[in-house]
């Protein structure tokens, strides 16, 4: 076993050493199977400068003991340039150490079929080819840790009277899902707004209703297309089965249902939608919320603001002299440009706070319960952080900026809506570049 730490990496930037942790993000443990030891090490020494622990497992055997003495968050695979590969039943000794779900990376020599088939044979959750793209492998290994560790699924559930949703509750909860329960079925779109559940598990007889009518009455706002619904049910005939798919419901689940096939059915669904949900509200950049995303993030933010009497930031950041970047440094440098402030901003935020591509070089930050002074200062971090990134082109070295303009929302802003929210911080943002670049301007 190999534990790397920062201090044994030479390399490592000023910046990186001196950065104080302003996130309570816990740091992430990376194990790695390795194949050619020195190349492993290199890999390693990457990994911990964007933020993960890694230790180096030289065999199999040796992974699975530390698995089981300490579960990472994930496990990343070397695979032999020979092509030869992980085997479902290594994959499997890895997941029963684990005692839970965990994700595993493939590294791999080769990109051809037989190789892909063969990893998604083992259901890896990642394959990333020789020569590695650091910063594509982090940002699946981001998704990947910040899902299993932050993640809090969420099921709103209906049933015919009450002890059956308790039996449910207690099903779901025991398996860490977040559950809520409307004491009547027309509480469901009030929930759905609120609640937000990742999924709607329903008996298909309700009181006064059926599940097919409310499941319609969902889809009918486009608001709740993305989320799930499930139905528990002992027909099976299938006209039945047609008609609850008609009506908008993703699966049918027989009755007696067990525990364990139900949490599969959930979160199976849930993890399904939530990827879906990724590739359509995701800028595939930086993986940030896109613009339509984001000002729909923002709509809500705002709408909780109020309901809540919470006040709430908003900031708008500019990269500066941008389009000079790209001139001098070419368009692929200026995307790592793009693609670094992105993750400066999401290991620097709270994870409250919601971050979007708002256009090329622009994004948008909300934050939650926060002034615009204290959004100013986070965002004052952020800027000097951020200018001091050695970015590299070649053998050339250069650092860029941002500026940013900063909008505050509060309970007697009731006529601004989210379109005059972001022209306020926007004239900030102006102002910001008219005095110079390179700073924070709050709106007055
Ligand atoms: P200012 O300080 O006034 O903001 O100057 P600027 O050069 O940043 O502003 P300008 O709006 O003139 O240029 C923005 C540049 O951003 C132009 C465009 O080519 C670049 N850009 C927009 N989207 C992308 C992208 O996805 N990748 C790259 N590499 N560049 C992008
Ligand atoms: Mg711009
Ligand atoms: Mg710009």
């Amino acid at each position: 076993m190999n534990d790397i730490t920062l201090q044994d990496w030479r390399h490592v930037t000023r910046r990186e050493r001196q950065v104080p942790a302003m996130t309570a993000r816990p740091e992430k443990l990376v194990y790695l199977l390795r194949h050619d030891a020195l190349y492993a090490t290199d890999v390693a020494l990457q990994l911990i400068a964007y933020g993960y622990r890694t230790v180096v497992a030289d065999d199999l055997p040796q992974l699975v003991e530390m698995t089981v003495a300490r579960k990472p968050d994930c496990v990343i695979i070397d695979s032999e340039e020979s092509g030869a590969t992980l085997s479902p039943a290594d994959a499997e000794r890895i997941r029963t150490a684990a005692k839970g779900p965990l994700p595993i990376l493939l590294m791999a020599a080769r990109n051809n079929f037989d190789a892909r088939l063969a990893a998604a044979r083992t259901g890896v959750d990642g394959y990333f080819t020789k020569p590695l793209d650091f910063s594509v492998l982090t940002e699946r290994l981001d998704e990947l840790t910040i899902a299993s560790s932050m993640r809090h699924d969420r099921v709103l559930v209906l049933c015919s009277d009450t002890k059956r949703s308790a039996f449910y509750q207690g099903i779901l909860s025991v398996a860490g899902i977040e559950t809520l329960c409307p004491a009547r079925p027309s509480g469901m779109l009030h929930m759905l707004d609120q609640f937000r559940p990742d999924a709607v598990l329903m008996d298909i007889d309700l009181p006064g209703c059926s599940a097919t009518d409310l499941i319609a009455l969902m889809r009918q706002d486009t608001a709740f297309d993305d989320i799930p619904a499930i139905v528990l049910s002992e027909q099976t005939d299938p006209s039945f089965r047609q008609s609850v798919i008609r009506s908008g419901a993703d699966e049918i689940i027989g009755k007696p249902v067990t525990p364990d096939s139900l949490v599969f059915a959930l979160t199976n669904r849930i993890e399904r939608y939530r990827n879906l949900r990724g590739m359509i509200m995701r800028d595939r950049l930086t993986n940030l919320y896109n613009h339509a995303a984001f000002k729909e993030q923002l709509r809500r933010e705002m709408a909780r603001a109020r309901r809540e009497k919470k006040n709430l930031a908003l900031a708008l950041l500019d990269l500066d002299y941008f389009k000079k970047v790209n001139d001098t440094y070419g368009h692929t440098v200026g995307d790592q440009v793009l693609r670094s402030i992105a993750r400066l901003m999401r290991q620097r935020l709270r994870n409250g706070d919601v971050v979007g591509r708002y256009g090329g070089e622009e994004f948008g930050i909300i934050l939650p319960c926060t002034t615009t002074a204290a959004a100013a200062d986070v965002l004052n971090e952020i800027r000097i952080e951020f200018q001091n990134i050695h970015h590299r082109s070649r053998d050339i070295e250069f650092c860029a900026s941002f500026t940013a303009g900063i909008a505050g929302y509060g309970e007697d802003m009731e006529n601004i809506d989210p379109v005059a929210l972001i022209r306020i911080a926007d004239g900030a943002l102006y102002q910001g570049k008219r005095a110079g670049r390179n700073r924070i301007e709050i709106a007055d």
